[in-house]
């Protein structure tokens, strides 16, 4: 791999790298030639249209009608964001071990002062709304403060369903908030904030929405915005109603990342010419057609239930005695492909394969293809013709649910 810093891993191999971890995703051509410009002051009128632009056109994307706050942070400064202004020191919370980046926000919850309940989980599932109403229900004392869960759980592909979690809660009658991580979800994965009844949304600019790494966001509601003007977690740098005083000139109270943010202004611009259902269809068809190769292998998808498949990436199961990151690194070498790696209890035995953002079928196909050559090379135990499986899934089908897809991998099978 060749980086345009002139630095060379192996020389320099010709063609493309294929960066298909599930996140950072790779950088259109569009949005890197919109982030080259010189940067501007970031208190002046040239900024102050471009800062009122992004503010607004990325609540299109959140689906929401609500504040959404910008800051130059990774998608961890936003999860700290969430909690600290909505939560107090020992307020308790319920989370749910649905993987990695779950067991990673409770941790960094617990760090904070605050008090965890975490529901027990195998990272094949999502979050089961059942369990959240029975635990709220048998809270008649209203000791939850709220319930923060994971969207897109990238770790694992497997995808909460965060409106039958908000219906839960109601089932409840319970008043705690509702805080949803959807880093790896937004702007590929269908998301609906308003719609949803979510109160803190928390989202990065490294997956979806296709841009460097360097931004994160707070979607916040109404009921959200109330709760900060009690909350006493410590903040500072992270305090929304400073922001929100800016924001209302198209300002910031600190320095913005600006070149990111005219990368953003790119962003949202492709999102809405394409159109959001049509993003999401074309993530759905990427993802049926991954699952058909992965089945055709003989290999096993990580996600158990059909109804959380993710659209974003597929997490896949080695089969016993070989390692995925052995299998990862000749596809690194072999075809400058990179896929994710196993994170937390699954590394090594799980390998993941990303297929969001700017992406079409021949980027799928050609992902594939590294892939079926890759499990030749190390030795792994497959059937062949994944391959030809994802391509006739792409052919017989422009969009795919769920149960279409699994009905196209039961007649492969
Ligand atoms: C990527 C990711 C994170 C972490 O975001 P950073 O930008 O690495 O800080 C958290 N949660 C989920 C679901 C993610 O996909």
């Amino acid at each position: 791999m060749k980086l345009s810093n002139g630095l060379a891993l192996n020389g320099h191999p010709s063609g493309r790298h294929f960066l298909q971890i599930p996140g950072p995703s790779t950088v259109p051509d569009r949005i890197l030639r919109a982030m080259d410009y010189p940067t501007i002051d970031h208190r002046g009128p040239e900024f102050q249209n471009l800062g009122k632009s992004v503010l607004s056109g990325i609540r299109k994307i959140f689906q929401t009608e609500s504040h959404v706050v910008i800051y130059p942070a990774s998608g961890t400064g936003a999860w700290e964001a969430a909690l600290t202004n909505t939560l107090s020191p020992g307020d308790l919370v319920l989370m749910v071990e649905t993987g990695h980046f779950a067991t990673l926000w409770k941790r960094m919850a617990e760090r904070l002062g605050i008090v965890v309940d975490f529901v027990a989980g195998d990272w094949r599932r999502g979050v089961d709304p059942e369990i959240v109403e029975q635990r709220l229900a048998a809270d008649p004392g209203r000791r939850y403060k709220a319930v923060c869960v994971v969207h897109n759980e990238t770790s694992t592909g497997v995808t909460s369903r965060i409106a039958e979690v908000r219906r839960a809660i109601d089932r409840a009658g319970h008043p705690a908030l509702l805080l949803v991580d959807s880093i790896s979800g937004l702007a590929s994965a269908d998301y609906r904030h308003d719609e949803w009844g979510v109160d803190v949304t928390v989202s990065g600019s490294q997956k979806g929405l296709m841009l460097p790494p360097g931004l994160s966001f707070n979607a916040i509601s109404a009921k959200a915005l109330e709760a900060s003007k009690t909350a006493k977690l410590p903040r500072a740098y992270w305090e929304w109603n400073e922001m929100i005083a800016s924001n209302a000139n198209g300002f910031f109270p600190s320095t913005p990342a600006t070149n990111l943010l005219y990368g953003l202004h790119e962003a949202i611009a492709m999102l809405l010419e394409e159109g959001l259902p049509n993003v999401f269809a074309r993530h759905r068809r990427h993802a049926a057609a991954t699952r058909a190769a992965v089945h055709a292998w003989g290999l096993e998808v990580l996600c158990a239930n059909p109804d959380e498949y993710s659209p974003v990436l597929t997490g896949v199961l080695m089969p016993d005695g070989h390692n995925a990151d052995a299998f990862r690194k000749i596809a690194l070498e072999k075809f400058n492909l990179s896929l994710g790696q196993g994170l937390g209890k699954v590394a090594g035995k799980v390998f993941r394969i990303g297929h969001l953002g700017d992406f079409n079928d021949l980027t799928l196909m050609a992902t594939l293809s590294g892939i079926e050559m890759t499990l030749a090379l190390a030795g792994v135990p497959h059937r062949k013709g994944g391959v030809l499986a994802a391509m006739s899934s792409l052919s017989g089908s422009t969009d795919h649910s769920s149960s279409e897809a699994d009905r196209a991998v039961a007649q492969l099978a």
